[in-house]
């Protein structure tokens, strides 16, 4: 199990590159998919981002219904203009659940672990956990979005 990076540790803030054909075809990277996910699963996490885990790369991955998704690079191409809100919680920030506005459904662009694109609309759930993961390829944290509510 990989150790998980908490708040605030300033490479939760950083942005985190994209990855490349040559990252997603080494087997070290297999390896630490493979790690993370097993991290996720572990610590009961509905997803984790790579920042998470002290790597600074736009990889995530999400336990869909004990099933194990991972997305590399993944853009949000569109959003919903409905938007719901659910309480959440963040493995690098223990113990805290904020309800966070996010949008009801997302179009997302990503690629595989072969390196093929690929697109899928989601809602709900998934959407709320890939919308949370990709904020922290960018630095946010949803301890940032709750304070918006008000
Ligand atoms: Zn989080």
């Amino acid at each position: 199990m990989l150790p998980i990076i908490t708040h605030p540790n300033p490479i939760l803030r950083q942005k985190a590159r994209e990855l490349t054909r040559e990252d997603i075809l080494n087997p070290k990277f297999k390896k630490l998919m493979a790690d993370m996910a097993e991290t996720m699963l572990k610590k009961d996490g509905f997803g984790l981002a790579a920042p998470q885990i002290n790597q600074s790369i736009r990889l995530v991955t999400v336990n869909n219904n004990g099933e194990i998704a991972v997305f590399l690079n993944p853009k949000i191409l569109k959003k919903s203009w409905r938007k719901n809100i659910a309480e959440e919680g963040c493995l690098s920030i223990p113990n805290v659940f904020l309800p966070i506005k996010r949008h009801s459904t997302i179009t997302l662009e990503f690629l595989n672990l072969a390196g093929d694109k690929q697109i899928l609309k989601t809602k709900d759930l998934l959407a709320r956990v890939l919308q949370h993961e990709i904020d922290h390829l960018d630095g946010i944290l949803f301890i940032d979005k709750a304070e918006k509510i008000n």
